[in-house]
């Protein structure tokens, strides 16, 4: 963890430069987000509401993947995705599901890099890649991105910020499931520091952790949290098919955003 911080988020918000119209095959031209909010970073949401975030990075993984997304849709929670671009373009029909299935998309770069160790230019390539890719699939845009490893430097996260309105998100509850400790242990350490505004780190490329799910989903309904996306908990609002841009607008004027 590198100095990240939780933010106060009273004011948060997202809007587009431009309408976002595409919702087919053939999308417009990506939109840019705004600078509309001010959410730089955030590991955690300040809120008094009984909500978590599940957030899966490193997919979309070709087996792994739908059958996460099959548990999900079974006890009818939505989650975030931090997706790598690579695998967007290479996996479309699961990226174009988890959309579908009214999940959130997040950007976790086009070739997972440890961006600490790069210059700008290499992190807004990594970023403006994915972005581009994702927009091309779905039609849609993600709203927050995720660094691999966590590992961004306070100075990139504010230029992400300053010049591509992208907030840098990480997780306040870390499973270490990437070790691979069996189901049991990975369910068991997700619902550990798992409180009103947690952001819950975990990944759908590995099958033990889509074991996990259900019975950290159980674990969560015990203790009365709900499971929202990352834009929901922040309290933008829906990110999906339905309202992909209903983030509250700060300044658009009479300007129509889908
Ligand atoms: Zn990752």
């Amino acid at each position: 963890m590198l100095g990240l911080g939780s933010w106060c988020l009273a004011n948060a918000g997202v809007s587009l430069a431009t309408p976002a119209q595409g919702r087919t095959a053939t999308p417009a031209a990506m939109p840019r987000l705004t600078r509309a909010h001010g959410v730089i970073n955030l590991s955690r949401v300040e809120t008094d509401r009984p909500q978590v975030a599940l957030t899966f990075d490193d997919g979309p993984h070709p087996q792994h993947t739908p059958r996460l997304l099959d548990i999900l849709a079974e006890h009818r929670v939505r989650a975030t995705f931090y997706v790598i671009g690579s695998l967007v373009h290479r996996y479309p029909a699961i990226v174009q599901r988890i959309v579908a299935e009214g999940h959130e998309l997040g950007n976790h770069t086009w070739a997972h890099p440890t961006l600490s160790r790069h210059g700008d230019h290499r992190i807004l390539s990594e970023i403006d890649r994915t972005q581009e890719i994702i927009w091309q699939t779905t039609g849609h845009l993600p709203v927050t991105f995720r660094p691999p490893y966590g590992a961004i430097t306070p100075r990139q996260s504010r230029m992400l910020h300053a010049s591509r309105n992208l907030p840098t998100v990480v997780w306040s509850v870390d499973p270490q499931d990437w070790r691979r400790p069996g189901p049991a242990v990975v369910a068991q350490r997700m619902l550990q520091g798992a409180g009103p505004g947690a952001i819950i780190l975990a990944h759908d490329i590995h099958a033990a952790t889509v074991a996990a799910v259900p019975e950290a989903l159980n674990g969560l309904y015990r203790r009365g949290l709900d499971c929202v996306t990352l834009s929901e908990l922040i309290g933008w609002g829906r990110w999906g098919p339905e309202a992909p841009y209903r983030h509250r607008i700060a300044g658009a004027g009479s300007r129509r955003t889908g």
